[in-house]
């Protein structure tokens, strides 16, 4: 193997163009050939003129349509113009030469009918588009007039450009570095086998396919064999690290009949759906295996994932072991404590009076407990006293030492990466087994592209007799409407519900994103960006609701006086907001005005009503995951969306299309199309930006499962990949960028 394709591209294009390059982010000579063409211009076909807009850096294929040369008012210098015309549409090109040698020899290259590219920024002048200075290519430019005939009628690549270096000099460093090119310089991550199998070119026929193609179908050709090959290393790197994961030994935690799990069965007040029952019995076979589990539990919202992580925990400290389960904030963490104790009741309370005697003990580690709680918890912890530890961050901390950690549960996956799982993993003498759930229904395949060393295991139903929440859009300039809002949270608060009012701010003097921007652990809204349409400060007409606005106007409505109006948000000191939360759950608190605080988890039986303000500014999948908050009791729930968007825009039918359906799958696959791909994979992947060029996670859902599949036989066959050291050098690299981008995160 020669290290052609780590070669500087100095060396290979001068430093001029190598310079110009790197300000695209080029700095070897593979960098430059991974750099594939935008979009291909037909010869003969001209760019469509009537779509430019000002400030856009643009290649246009067009003809000369007309040429002027005057001396400029100050006489100094020439002004030059062109007028180029795809047939329809106009476009002016301006020059100021300043010698009339210059001017005419400019004349010379742009006659009138003569066609080319010609790129550079769109900008308006007296309301026409121009291009100032731009660079252009005549193809009278091209050398030999047989060559040119032939380059002609072959489908031409653009390419990303910069103002430092436009398309076709891109086009010419990259046929520079190509046509030397041999299979030797460039070794082949995709093994044979595979691509005989699949019926893919081979990784250099396919760049010249992208780069030279003669027509249509051979860079579409190759187009579908950088995709696959894109998917492949990347399932490729997670089947190695599910297999290396899978080869570790770990204690088995067999189901003991008779034992915890089977009393807490017994007093379980509700069935289990089939659901919970097939996940469950996955998970106990898994748990019983000498290897770890590494499976992700994904769920429809409200479809009763913590009680199969619950039941997983009690296997295991039937087993003699105990079981983790990591919170990404304070209040869920406080929430499981008191769902799990309520769940277990007696169980939960061994060598308490009026404890089991089969039970077992529940602590709890988080960052703002005082000394005390906190000794006494890692006393209880590191004893093996409490089988079931709940807490946050904290948990991963120094001073945490386990009896005989067994199951690490990670709640609400997307908030921790596979770092910190690995950090968990660490706390056990063997290695545990690991259970992630996620919030959010992820699509089959993102999941198999985040989270592709995990198996998947999937709640898709939710408990029977539960009514689906009723969603309304509900205009924001609609007083008599907003009236009827009102009442209603009264007439609910009045039978002994709750009601939510959810405000994408705290206080009105933040900066116009719908985020809570707060630093801490408790920030549970990291989620809360603004819609896609999301505009900066005074982009749209009234100010975004605030937390602490929104609750002293609540508290002012008629239609509410005498009800109790709570306030919860990130900025809150902990106790504080454990000491709302419980009020809120006993009814002392009827309305509770708070940020995305509440978005996951949060579960109040007798919350029946939730009001979204600004409701265009959150995401799909996160509205659906709020109001899961609501109608998680025998009261139905009724969730009204209030929003300033007309119902006409993107923003309007995104809110129809969720008062519409109650499917978080279809949601959250509608949620993503919308979305750019560096935020579909989310924040811990768009270092993966650099790996993944041309697939993308919805559309390519096909190529992605194919090459899932392929890639776990290769791994299977050949662990080490002794037999592939392209692929392994492959994985290297992608495994490298993933790393980096972890740390600049954290
Ligand atoms: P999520 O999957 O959204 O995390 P939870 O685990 O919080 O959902 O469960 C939602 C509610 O449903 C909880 O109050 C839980 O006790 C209840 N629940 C869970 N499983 C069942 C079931 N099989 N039948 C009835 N209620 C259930
Ligand atoms: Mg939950």
């Amino acid at each position: 193997m020669t290290d052609l394709a780590a070669e500087p591209l100095a060396r290979a294009v001068g430093t001029k163009t190598a310079k110009a390059l790197a300000g695209l982010g080029l700095e070897t000579v593979e960098d430059l050939l991974r750099h594939y063409p935008r979009r291909y211009e037909e010869p003969g076909r001209f760019t469509d003129l009537a779509h430019l807009t000002a400030g856009e850096h643009v290649t246009v294929l067009a003809k000369v349509a007309h040429v002027s040369r005057r001396r400029a008012a100050s006489g100094s210098t020439w002004v030059l113009t062109a007028t180029v015309t795809d047939g329809h549409a106009r476009l002016t090109l301006t020059f100021f030469p300043r010698q009339a040698r210059a001017a005419a020899y400019l004349e010379h290259r742009l006659q009138v009918g003569q066609s080319g590219l010609f790129t550079g920024t769109v900008a308006r002048y007296r309301g026409d588009l121009q291009l100032v200075h731009p660079d252009f290519l005549t193809f009278d430019d091209v050398d030999a007039e047989a060559a040119a005939l032939v380059e002609a009628a072959k489908p031409m690549p653009v390419y990303g450009a910069s103002a430092a270096i436009p398309s076709w000099k891109i086009q010419q460093a990259v046929r520079t570095v190509l046509d030397p090119l041999t299979e030797d310089d460039l070794p082949d991550p995709l093994p044979e086998e595979v691509r005989q199998a699949e019926r893919l070119p081979g990784l250099v026929e396919a760049l010249r396919g992208l780069h030279r193609p003669h027509d249509d179908p051979e860079w579409r050709r190759a187009r579908a064999r950088v995709r696959f090959e894109e998917a492949f290393v990347l399932q490729a790197a997670l089947a190695r690290r599910r297999a290396a994961v899978a080869h570790l030994a770990a204690t088995p935690r067999p189901a003991r009949p008779l034992g915890l799990l089977a009393a807490f069965d017994a007093a379980l007040p509700f069935p289990l759906t089939a659901g919970q029952r097939v996940v469950g019995a996955e998970i106990g076979e898994d748990l019983a295996l000498p290897h770890p589990m590494q499976r992700l539990l994904q769920g429809e919202v409200g479809s009763g994932k913590t009680v199969v992580a619950l039941r997983a925990m009690l296997q295991v400290v039937d087993a003699g072991g105990q079981a983790a389960l990591l919170a990404p904030t304070e209040v869920l963490a406080a929430q499981h404590l008191r769902s799990i104790r309520a769940l277990m009741g007696p169980l939960a309370e061994a060598g308490m009076l009026g404890g089991a005697e089969t039970g077992t003990r529940v602590a709890l580690l988080t960052g703002s407990q005082s000394t005390t709680a906190r000794r006494a918890a890692l006393l209880e912890v590191a004893s093996g006293a409490a089988g079931i530890v709940v807490g946050t961050h904290a948990l991963l901390g120094e001073a945490v030492q386990f009896a005989d950690l067994g199951l690490v549960v990670v709640d609400e996956q997307h908030r921790f990466g596979v770092e910190q799982r690995d950090a968990l993993r660490a706390k056990a003498d063997g290695v545990p087994h690991v259970l992630v759930m996620t919030a959010t229904p992820i699509p089959r395949t993102v999941a198999m592209t985040t989270f592709g060393d995990l198996e998947v295991s999937t709640l898709r139903e939710v408990p029977a007799g539960r009514t689906p929440v009723t969603t309304h859009v509900v205009p924001a300039d609609n007083e008599a409407w907003l009236d009827r809002v009102w009442a209603r949270a009264r007439e609910e608060v009045a039978s002994g519900h709750r009601v939510y009012v959810v405000c994408p701010r705290i206080s009105g003097d933040e900066g116009p994103a719908g985020v809570e921007d707060d630093p801490g652990e408790d920030l549970a809204d990291d989620d809360g960006r603004p819609g896609p349409e999301g505009g900066g400060p005074g982009a749209r007409g009234p100010a975004l609701a605030a937390v602490v606005d929104v609750v002293e106007q609540v508290r002012r409505r008629p239609e509410l006086a005498g009800v109790a109006v709570g306030v919860l948000h990130g900025r809150l000191a902990a106790e504080e907001k454990d000491r709302v939360m419980a009020a809120f759950a006993a009814g002392e608190v009827g309305v509770l005005v708070a940020t995305t605080v509440i978005e996951v988890g949060v579960d109040v039986p007798e919350a029946t009503m939730m009001v979204v303000l600004d409701a265009d500014r959150f995401g799909l999948s996160q509205l659906h995951q709020l109001r899961g908050r609501v109608g998680r009791g025998s009261s139905p729930g009724l969730c009204l969306l209030v929003s300033h968007a007309a119902p006409d825009t993107p923003a309007g039918e995104r809110l129809a299309a969720l008062a519409a359906t109650a499917d978080g799958f279809a949601l959250a696959t509608l949620d993503l199309r919308q979305r750019r791909e560096g935020d579909v994979l989310g924040a811990a992947q768009s270092g993966r930006a650099s790996s993944l060029r041309l697939l993308r996670v919805i559309e390519d859902a096909d190529v992605i499962a194919r090459a899932r599949e392929v890639a776990g036989r290769v791994i299977d066959a050949d662990p080490d990949l002794t037999a592939h050291p392209a692929l392994a050098a492959a994985i290297d690299r992608w495994l490298g960028a993933e790393r980096e981008e972890f740390l600049a995160r954290s």
